[in-house]
Parts: C-alpha cells; sequence; structure tokens
C-alpha cells in the first residue's frame, strides 16, 4: 500500500490538491480535518466547551463517526447523519481546533485515520499526518503558503457560497488557528523532518497539483 501524507496549515490548498491528486492517481483521499470538525460539531449540539476533557470523553463514547465515500465524495457521518456540509463553518473550524489540543480527541481518531491506510493507497491530509499518524508514509508534503495568501482565498471561497466575510476578521481567526494548532502540546502542526515543503503563496491551484504530482512520482520510484 502507498501512503502519502500532506499537512499544513488551514487554507495552503491541502484539501482541494490532495482530493484532486487522489482522484488522478485513483488513490483514497480521507481528509482527517472533517472528524476533529465533527467532534467540534458533535460538542456544539450537546452544550459542551471544547476544553473540557472530561465531558469530551464521555461524549466519545457515545457518538459514532464514520467515512463513506459516494458521488466521488469523501462524505463524513455522525451517528448516521451527513454532517459533511454542516462542518464547514467558521464556528466549527474554530471548535475543532480547540478539541484538537485534547489527547483524548487525538488518541479516539488515531486508528480511525491509520485504519484507512492499511487496505488501501491513501493521500491523507491533517496537520500531524507525517509526524505521528503515518510516519512511513512513502512521500511526506508540507504546503504551506502565506496566512494572507490563505486569508484572501478563504474570502473568495466564502464569497462563492454566497457568505459575505471580512478579511481581517478571517486573517485574524487563520492566525489565531495557526497559533493553537502550532502551539499545543500533543502533535503540534509542524512539517516533517523528512517532508518535502512546498509554497502555494504564489502559485495557482493547479501548479500547486503539479508540484505535488511530480513530489509524489518523485517519491514513490
Ligand atoms: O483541515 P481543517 O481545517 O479541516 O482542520 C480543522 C482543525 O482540526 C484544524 O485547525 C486543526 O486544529 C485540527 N486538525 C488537527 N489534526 C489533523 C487535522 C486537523 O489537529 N490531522
Amino acid at each position: 500500500m502507498i501512503a502519502v501524507a500532506i499537512d499544513g496549515p488551514a487554507g495552503a490548498g491541502k484539501s482541494f490538491v490532495a482530493k484532486t491528486v487522489a482522484k488522478q492517481l485513483g488513490y483514497i483521499y480521507v481528509d482527517t480535518g472533517a472528524m476533529y470538525r465533527t467532534i467540534g460539531l458533535a460538542c456544539d449540539r450537546a452544550g459542551i466547551l471544547a476544553d473540557d476533557a472530561e465531558k469530551i470523553a464521555e461524549l466519545l463514547k457515545g457518538i459514532n463517526i464514520s467515512i463513506k465515500y459516494f458521488d466521488d465524495e469523501q462524505h463524513i457521518l455522525l451517528g448516521g447523519e451527513d454532517v459533511s456540509e454542516l462542518i464547514r463553518t467558521e464556528r466549527v473550524s474554530m471548535l475543532a481546533s480547540r478539541v484538537s489540543a485534547l489527547p483524548v480527541v487525538r488518541a479516539y481518531l488515531l486508528e480511525l485515520q491509520r485504519s484507512f491506510a492499511k487496505s488501501n493507497n491513501v493521500i491523507m491530509d491533517g496537520r500531524d499526518i507525517g509526524t505521528v499518524v503515518l510516519p512511513d508514509a512513502d512521500v511526506k508534503i508540507f504546503l504551506t503558503a502565506s496566512a494572507k495568501a490563505r486569508a484572501k482565498r478563504r474570502v473568495l471561497q466564502l464569497a462563492e457560497k454566497g457568505e459575505k466575510a471580512d478579511l481581517n476578521t478571517v486573517l485574524a481567526d487563520i492566525e489565531k488557528r495557526d497559533y493553537n494548532d502550532s502551539h499545543r502540546k500533543i502533535a503540534p502542526l509542524r512539517a516533517a523532518e523528512d517532508a518535502v515543503i512546498i509554497d502555494t503563496s504564489d502559485i495557482d491551484r493547479d501548479e500547486s497539483v503539479n508540484r505535488v504530482i511530480n513530489t509524489i512520482k518523485k517519491g514513490i520510484i
């Protein structure tokens, strides 16, 4: 089985690139951020604070998160309900960032994440795939971009969905999430020592895809 790990901060283009490359190579795309988001959503619905490790540990015993592939996309289910769209709000992004700092949450998701790589060729994206989840991945890529470039993309993405967003607010959210993700004690966001770093600040999506494909081809020959 071949495993490709793509890590990097929010908005660097990981999910688009990973999804496109997975399609081209016939691999399965695994979006691990969606799993943290789903736990964030579950906490919100249960009225549990996203930092309350004890209550979240209890909550995790009673929920079921699963991934299904249909319509050519990854769908994430919370107790059978497809929450793939509901988890894409700014509110859930922040909740995901908070719950992801808890060891109990990371341990809960680790096996689910690893199970995909046991029986499929995968491209998995997240923050700690190359460092923790799949340390033996065949290819590790760290996809990054300046905070400003990422905030601009996010504003455009929201505009496409008909949502207005202020660039400075989005930039502040991205910087806060970057800080949380890279300063937490457990599995912080960082490039694995053997990762290839690709900066997408000044290149478009197609060029990002090309660079990632070339990196994978070099890595698995
Ligand atoms: O990738 P995405 O923006 O959907 O991830 C949402 C949040 O989940 C991130 O800000 C990060 O805090 C957390 N996350 C993580 N480890 C991963 C994937 C996501 O901590 N492997």
